[in-house]
This record gives structure tokens, C-alpha cells and sequence, in this order.
């Protein structure tokens, strides 16, 4: 351990603790060369030099007979001082009874005056600060030996030693992540994967080496990278992937960067590092930035995002979700008919206002939680269903969107029945939207609950369509009831051919599929017009209505 911070040049801090200014000068001659040195006259000044805790002492030089507090008084509090205590002490004495003394009360080692020769002193000084920063650490492993990096704890310690040793120069802390290092384990083997990493770290050292650069690989395919400050890292990251790319032999490899540059150094380390993190996964599955900025606003972003995961238990029980429906219209006939519905998440927060499902949708996919408000969303529009058609006499289908998650949930299928049979439905009228990307995920565990659940009598709407990877290979092994083409084409369908082309095509598609089409998005009339012509049947879009709450959707209901 010792020899980290001399290998990379930085300097540990020694207190020289003498009433005579002749010692202490005489000492700090002797021990400049090698270590930063500070001065105080007594006990109470160490002390309270000491206690600043942005300076860190690696040793103390103690003398025992001085003014105001003597070096035997000094000792006594050393050692009650938690904070302290752990900084070792040389006590300096010309009688023989004090050094057995000093000794017994938590000196580490004693040195007599006169003087020896300065190698002497040195030795002494070497070797208690190396006792006591071997003592530091009692993890076993300091290196990882896959990539020789250092390993979490070393990591950690290392940094706060250059913090200590190096207390001028800013700092930047990076967490680097490789995008989709699990595939690479599962395609090409785990020797691969090995190599890759390996083929990484080289290369990190390649790069920073030269200035302050202590390296780590906390876990599995990140890196934590503590450097000196860059003003800029374009350079840095372009090399780095120059440097992959000349092994041809390896898979193509994407690395993701976070840097929270300057790092503040009295934030803890693992809170340095954890801001880096949240820069490098914030930019997860984002193919146009490779490296991403800790900021303020970022942290911001993040606590209001923990925030909405926390809250949502109070949120359903405090009714602060509301169910909005989106007219869906049948456009055959002369006069557009209404024919059923889409239930639509809103957030009513107490604190941040209305909230709309692409904010907060997201953030409950990554951790489980749609589940329960998909599950809330299903219960609520059955009830509605059933309410309308208790008042209004005629039953609105309405459609909900199924998570990717909710796919895998064995009790899927009852859920919905019961649903269902609780507000005295038939399953056509609750039809479910099912994402096209989650074929994606698993074709075959999609394929066999869509038959499931439409064996049992609900509709499957394919959502989003024409966005996934899938569609085509999806055509021939899933069967569904619906074909929702995803608004991103209606959108732009009447300014650019290319778009109405496709929409064309997926008209074709549906009808190959031998299902109805929805579009979805549909904002004037000429898009209407075109889809119509092109033989399209059910439309959903601001052209007719936004989503509005339930009591609004009525005057569609009763053709007001
Ligand atoms: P989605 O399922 O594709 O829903 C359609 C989105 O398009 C809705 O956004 C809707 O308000 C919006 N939209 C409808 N017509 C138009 C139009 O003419 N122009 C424009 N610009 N937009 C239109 P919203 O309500 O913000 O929902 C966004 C997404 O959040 C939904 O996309 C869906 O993926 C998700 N979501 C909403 N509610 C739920 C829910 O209860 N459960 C789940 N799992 N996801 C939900
Ligand atoms: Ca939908
Ligand atoms: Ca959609």
C-alpha cells in the first residue's frame, strides 16, 4: 500500500509537535525533501490542527515536554479522539523512563535527541506511516485479477489518500460501462467477454496513465476512473474507441462515459462516484451521446424520479391517479362513429402538478412497478365500462395498455378474468394493447399468452407497430386482433411521401393479417382523408379528442 502514493509522486504530511523552534527546524530540515511538513508549538495547537479535517496528517512527531499542554497530556487525548487516534505518534525524548512511558500510553515508536543521522529518522518515519496504511486496509485483495485494476475498497482508499496527499489539483471521477457486455458473454463466450475487458483496461492506462490515474472494476463491466482534471474528454473517448477498434478479432465494443468533473472532494467517495454513475446510465440505451455530464440538474432529475418511485403507494391509495380515455372512431361510414376507447394514465401530483405517463411510465418499466398501475388502470376502466353502461345502455370497449412485464406474470391471464367477471363484462370489452417491441424481448413467451388470453376471448391490439425490429417475422407466428400504426408515420404522412408509403404498406400488412387497422395520432383532416382512402377503419387522434376524464368522454357517448 505503502508504495502507491510514493509511485505516483504524491507526498504524506508530517506534524511536527516541539516548543523549541531549533528542533523543529532541525527536524523539518531532515523531512522536507520527502514530506509536506507542518509545525506546532504545543499539545492544544496539534490538536487543533488536527481536528481540521480537510488536512490529513500521516504521522506525528511528538515532543514531551512543552507549554500550555505537554506532549504525555497530548497522548492521553490522542487517544480518546476517534478522528485522530488512527494518525500513528513518534514520540521525541532524551531520558530513557519517558520512552517506556510514551510507549505504554500509545506512542508508536520513539526517537532521541539529540538527533541521529537524518537516514535514520526517515527509516523510522517510512516505516510507521507504512505499519499504520498497511493496517488501513484489511481486505485481502487489492487488485482485480482479471484486469489487474484495484478492487472497490482499495479503490476507495486510494483515492482518499491522493485527496490527502494531492489537496490542490481538481479532480474528475468517471464510471465507464460497457453497452450490452452480456451479450457479448452470452454470443461470443466468456473468454471473449474476458478479453474485451481486459483489451479496455490496457487501453485506460494507455490513456491516462501519464497523469494521476488510479483505476477500478467495482463489478462486473464498469470501470471507476479517478484522474486528473480534463477540460475536455471528446479527445479522450474517441481514443479510447480508435484503441478497441484495432482488434479485429473482437466484437464491436460501445463504451458509455459519466464524468462528474471537478469532483467535490467533501463529498465521500462513493458519492463522487455514484454522480458519475448516475451520468453514465442516464445516457443507457441512447445511441447518439457516448458521454454524459454530471450536473446539478441531473442529481435534480434524479431525486424528482425517486421521488415519483416512492410515492407511488401513497399516489393510488390518495387517489392521485386518473384514468383519461381517448376516443377511438369508426370512420367506414359517412359520419364518423364512435366505437371504443383507450384509458390513459395521468399523475395528479400534490406537488408537481399533472404529470404525463411519458414521464413517469418509464421509470416504473425499469423496476416492476407498472404492474400495479397497470393493474389499478385494468380494475378502473371495467368499472367505468360497466358504469356507462348502466347509464348510457350501451357497453364503450375500452382498451388498455399491457406492460412488457405484465406478460411474464403467470397470474396474468386470472387477473384479467376476474377483472372482468367483477363488473360483469364479457373480455371483448376489455381489449389490451400490447406493444409490438415486446416480441422483441420473447417472441415465444409472447406468442403463447397472446394465444392464451385470446383463447379466454380478449382482443390483442399490436401497439406501436412498425417501430419494433419485428414486425415482419412477427406476421407469421403471433395472432392478434388489431394492428395500432404508430403515430410517428401519420405524423409526418402528409409532408413527406416515404411516410405515406409505409403507412400504405402497414394498411397492406393489416390486411394480410386479415385485422382491422387503428391509427393512432391523427390530428387533421387530411390525414383522416388519406387514411380513409387507403381503406384505414378506426382512427384515434386529437382530430376528435384528446384524453379527457371519464366525465367528459360522456358527451361522445351520448353524441353531444
Ligand atoms: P401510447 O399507448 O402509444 O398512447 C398514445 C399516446 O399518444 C398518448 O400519450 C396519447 O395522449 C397520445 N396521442 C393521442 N392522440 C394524439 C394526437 O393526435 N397527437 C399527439 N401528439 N399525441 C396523441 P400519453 O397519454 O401521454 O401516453 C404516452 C404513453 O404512455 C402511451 O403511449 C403508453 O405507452 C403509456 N401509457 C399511458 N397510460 C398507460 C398505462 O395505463 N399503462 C401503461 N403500461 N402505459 C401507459
Ligand atoms: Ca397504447
Ligand atoms: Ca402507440
Amino acid at each position: 500500500m505503502g508504495e502507491f502514493a510514493y509511485s505516483k509522486g504524491l507526498k504524506r504530511r508530517i506534524l511536527i509537535v516541539d516548543d523549541e523552534e531549533i528542533n523543529r527546524e532541525i527536524l523539518g530540515n531532515m523531512l522536507q525533501d520527502h514530506y509536506v511538513v507542518s509545525y506546532a508549538e504545543n499539545g492544544r495547537q496539534a490538536l487543533e490542527m488536527l481536528r481540521d479535517r480537510t488536512v490529513r496528517y500521516s504521522l506525528i512527531l511528538l515532543d514531551l515536554l512543552m507549554p500550555v499542554m505537554s506532549g504525555e497530556e497530548f497522548l492521553r487525548l490522542h487517544k480518546e479522539e476517534e478522528q485522530i487516534s488512527g494518525i500513528p505518534v513518534i514520540v521525541m525524548t532524551s531520558e530513557k523512563p519517558a520512552e517506556v512511558r510514551s510507549i505504554k500510553m500509545g506512542a508508536d515508536d520513539f526517537i532521541t535527541k539529540p538527533y541521529d543521522s537524518p537516514e535514520v529518522i526517515k527509516a523510522r518515519c517510512e516505516r510507521i506511516i507504512q505499519l499504520y496504511e498497511d493496517k488501513s486496509i484489511i481486505r485481502s485483495a487489492e487488485k482485480d485479477a482479471l484486469t489487474q485494476l484495484y478492487t472497490r475498497e482499495f479503490f476507495y482508499e486510494y483515492v482518499r489518500q491522493a485527496d490527502h496527499y494531492d489537496e490542490t489539483v481538481y479532480k474528475d471521477a468517471i464510471v465507464l460501462n460497457v453497452d450490452h457486455f452480456h451479450m457479448i458473454n452470452e454470443m461470443f463466450g466468456r473468454d471473449m467477454g474476458d478479453e474485451v475487458l481486459k483489451k479496455i483496461a490496457n487501453a485506460l492506462e494507455q490513456i491516462f496513465g501519464n497523469g494521476l490515474y488510479i483505476g477500478c472494476r467495482p463489478d462486473s463491466d464498469y470501470f471507476y476512473l479517478y484522474v486528473d482534471h480534463h477540460e475536455s474528454y471528446e479527445g479522450v473517448f474517441n481514443e479510447l474507441s480508435e484503441e478497441l477498434a484495432k482488434y479485429s478479432h473482437m466484437p464491436k465494443i460501445r463504451i458509455r462515459a459519466g464524468v462528474y468533473l471537478n469532483a467535490d472532494k467533501s463529498i465521500s467517495v462513493d458519492g463522487r462516484f455514484d454522480h458519475a454513475k448516475l451520468a453514465c446510465d442516464r445516457i443507457r440505451g441512447d445511441y447518439t451521446r457516448q458521454v454524459n455530464f454530471y450536473s446539478k440538474e441531473l442529481n435534480d432529475a434524479d431525486l424528482f424520479h425517486e421521488k415519483l418511485i416512492h410515492g407511488i403507494d401513497d399516489a393510488i391509495a390518495n387517489g392521485e391517479f386518473i384514468v383519461y380515455f381517448q376516443p377511438k372512431y369508426g370512420i367506414a361510414e359517412e359520419t364518423p362513429v364512435l366505437c371504443s376507447a383507450e384509458a390513459l394514465i395521468r399523475w395528479k401530483h400534490p406537488e408537481y402538478g399533472m404529470i404525463s405517463p411519458g414521464e413517469f411510465i418509464p421509470l416504473f418499466e425499469n423496476n416492476g412497478l407498472i404492474q400495479k398501475l397497470d393493474h389499478f388502470v385494468w380494475r378502473r376502466s371495467a368499472e367505468q365500462i360497466r358504469e356507462w353502461k348502466e347509464k348510457f345502455g350501451v357497453t364503450v370497449p375500452v382498451s388498455v395498455n399491457v406492460s412488457r412485464v405484465d406478460i411474464y406474470d403467470p397470474e396474468l391471464e386470472n387477473r384479467l378474468g376476474a377483472i372482468v367477471e367483477e363488473n360483469g363484462l364479457t373480455a371483448a370489452d376489455l381489449m389490451l394493447e400490447i406493444t409490438e417491441s415486446a416480441y422483441a424481448d420473447d417472441a415465444k413467451s409472447l406468442t403463447e399468452v397472446v394465444d392464451h388470453l385470446r383463447e379466454r376471448g380478449f382482443k390483442i391490439e399490436m401497439d406501436d407497430f412498425g417501430t419494433g425490429y419485428s414486425s415482419l417475422n412477427m406476421l407469421t407466428t403471433i395472432k392478434i386482433d388489431v394492428l395500432k400504426i404508430d403515430m410517428s408515420f401519420i405524423r409526418n404522412m402528409n409532408r413527406d411521401e416515404k411516410s405515406r408509403r409505409l403507412v400504405e404498406l402497414i394498411m397492406d400488412i393489416a390486411r394480410f393479417m386479415n385485422v382491422p387497422a387503428v391509427a393512432e395520432g391523427v390530428e387533421d383532416e387530411t390525414q383522416l382523408k388519406m387514411l380513409k382512402d387507403m381503406g384505414c377503419q378506426i382512427i384515434q387522434g386529437y382530430y376528435f379528442s384528446k384524453p379527457v376524464p371519464p366525465e367528459e368522454f360522456e358527451r361522445f357517448i351520448s353524441g353531444k
